[in-house]
């Protein structure tokens, strides 16, 4: 694995590849790599011949009051995963490679970015994402762009904004990765006490409790909501948001018909996990 910091060496590496007709995957990250990042890694090396995954904490998707200071950070530790893992290119930039000064361009998608992680972490995280990706991608032109299910928004308007600018990549939207009882593995799992780790599974429970209505029969989208609250109360849990969405546009959905976003974020003690499933009605 070749592990850089630079943009010029990053692209003297990969104009290599590209000589070689190799094919290039590409992973952006914000390390604590878990196994959820490893297994993009994966899939990058099983559809494309180089994996290229990067690293960097993007300062402008936190908001005030966020965590990006106490953002896990161990480059030793992401770097030995990263090439358990085949990844053949380890892109490490400095924020002054990503923003140098003077920088003044911001990408932002309208409207799928306004609900859900929208309205709870405001407009500019959304921006912070696009910008930071559609950097990312002009510096590695990859064929194949790789993205988690988990963070389920973010992969929809990534991909508006792949479709609006006409950039060639394509992007590969992989399964959610979870720990043995449920939970989505996240980097801020690590923030979480073991009281608060008992609680987290919560999320999952109500996912899972609106899946076996709707694969049931439930169709009736405030019945679906209330059995999945109803799941989460044992935890002591309560959602910043728990909502029925069209996976396509975001927008609400009262009548499970179709397949269907639900979405949820929750607090557990002070960290903010996000999980979500799509509920397939019965035929
Ligand atoms: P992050 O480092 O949290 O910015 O995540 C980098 C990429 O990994 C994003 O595309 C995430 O959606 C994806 N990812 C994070 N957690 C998981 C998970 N549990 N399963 C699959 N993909 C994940």
């Amino acid at each position: 694995m070749k592990s850089v910091t630079s943009l010029m060496e990053l692209r003297t590496i990969l104009e290599r590849y590209r000589r070689d007709q190799l094919t290039v995957g590409l992973v952006p990250t914000m390390g604590a790599l878990h196994d959820g990042h490893l297994s993009l890694i994966a899939k990058a090396k099983e559809i494309a011949d180089i994996a290229v995954v990067s690293i960097f904490v993007n300062p402008t998707q936190f908001g005030a009051g966020e965590d990006f200071q106490a953002y896990p950070r161990d480059t030793q530790r992401d770097s030995q995963l990263a090439a358990g893992a085949n990844t053949d290119v380890l892109f490490i930039p400095t924020a002054q490679e990503v923003y140098p000064s003077g920088f003044a361009t911001t990408i932002s998608v309208a409207g799928l970015t306004e609900p859900l992680e929208g309205q709870q972490r405001g407009a500019a995280h959304f921006n912070g994402v696009t910008t930071v990706v559609a950097k990312l991608l002009n510096m590695t032109s990859p064929d194949v762009l790789l993205m988690g299910q988990k963070d389920a928004q973010q992969a929809i308007v990534v991909g508006r904004m792949i479709k609006d600018l006409d950039l060639t990549v394509r992007l590969e939207v992989c399964p959610t990765v979870r720990e043995l009882d449920g939970l989505a593995l996240s980097s801020r799992n690590t923030y979480l006490t073991s009281d608060e780790r008992s609680q987290a599974v919560a999320l999952y429970k109500a996912l899972q409790a609106a899946q076996s209505a709707v694969s049931g029969g439930e169709i009736d989208g405030v019945k679906v909501l209330t059995t999945a609250l109803t799941a989460m109360e044992p935890f002591g849990v309560v959602p910043e948001y728990l909502s029925l969405v069209c996976p396509q546009t975001l927008n609400a959905v009262s009548v499970i018909d179709r397949p269907t976003l639900l979405a949820v974020a929750a607090v557990v003690g002070s960290t903010r996990l996000i999980d979500n499933v799509t509920l397939i009605p019965r035929s």
